[in-house]
């Protein structure tokens, strides 16, 4: 039977490969979750390095002008990560402290700084490829920390996560074509690992009204598919990587555009990797040495 969302937070607990912290939706990782983790990224980067992708990296943190004029904000508010920080003269030191020590809120006492917590690894890409692309487009591999604000009792609900991302820019049949093939590239990855994944059309969880509309569009253009596994519920099953279609979206914001001057479509695929970890403790239990023997060779473990 599976676990439900707080025994399995309890296993996880229980045999180390997870620590708690006081915060919902906040952890450490063990060195055994780390062990699939690592596992896990190698045999993504398998899949990058057929591609010939760019491997390049970005802190957890962007210029939080990206959010604005991406429309983050408008599609959802409640998940973005804004960064605060004191910036004032001693006097209003002493204002911050008195709010501080009193156990009071302090946010009057800190100013928005320029950056944001990333909310998607490929956000910080997209404005540092303004201008024309070559021929045949570009694919990157990246990978970062990411923060969502939705603290959760699920222990597949966490504020902060390795998203590991590959993005694809050029014609809308190139960057179609390369997603169709990472859904095929993932869901045999996820299947040898004996996982019980299937794919499905999904949309991303716009904020209020006008977000119903949005997601009506995403779906109606395909825009987002989803692999789903069971980790705490088998009728409720987990989106455990995510195939991102944004048309020209991102490039008609950053100006990218391709050798005929037409802008540039884009595509983006992510593993949530403790998602991809946590489908497997959950389906193979807590003791790596006691994984099916085809599913540690396929992981190099
Ligand atoms: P998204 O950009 O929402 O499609 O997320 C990309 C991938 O990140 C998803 O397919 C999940 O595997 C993972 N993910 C999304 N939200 C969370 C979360 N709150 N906690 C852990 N993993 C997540
Ligand atoms: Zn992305």
């Amino acid at each position: 039977m599976i676990a439900s969302q707080a025994e399995l937070t309890q296993q996880l607990l229980n045999s180390g490969l997870w620590i708690s912290s006081k915060v919902n939706g906040v952890f450490g990782w063990g060195q055994g979750f780390e062990t699939v983790i690592s596992a896990l990224d190698s045999r993504i980067t398998q899949f990058s390095e057929a591609d010939a992708a760019t491997s390049i990296n970005f802190p957890p943190i962007l210029d939080r002008s990206i959010l604005t004029r991406t429309g983050y904000l408008h599609s959802f508010p409640e998940l973005c990560g804004s960064v605060h920080s004191f910036c004032g003269s001693e006097h209003e030191h002493q204002a911050l402290l008195t709010a501080v020590e009193g156990d009071a809120d302090w946010s009057p006492h800190v100013k928005q700084t320029d950056v944001a917590l990333t909310p998607a690894v490929c956000y910080p890409l997209y404005p540092t490829l303004s201008g024309t692309l070559p021929e045949d487009g570009v694919l990157y591999s990246l990978s970062s920390y990411v923060f969502r604000h939705e603290p959760s009792l699920d222990p597949a609900r966490l504020q902060a996560f390795r998203m590991r991302e590959n993005v694809r820019l050029g014609n809308q049949a190139q960057v179609v074509a390369w997603r169709q093939l990472w859904m095929d590239r993932a869901l045999s990855l996820l299947t040898s690992l004996e996982l019980d994944v299937e794919l499905d059309i999904a949309t991303d969880p716009f904020f209020g009204r006008g977000g119903k509309m949005m997601k009506a569009n995403q779906k109606q253009d395909e825009g987002k598919f989803e692999i789903l596994c069971p980790i705490t519920s088998a009728e409720e099953p987990t989106a455990i990587a995510s195939f991102n279609y944004h048309q020209s979206k991102f490039s008609s914001v950053f100006e990218i555009l391709l050798a005929d001057g037409e802008l540039a479509h884009s595509a983006c695929i992510g593993f949530g990797l403790e998602r991809c970890a946590l489908a497997l403790f959950s389906t193979h239990g807590m003791a790596l040495e006691t994984w099916p023997a085809a599913v540690r060779q396929e992981l190099g473990l």
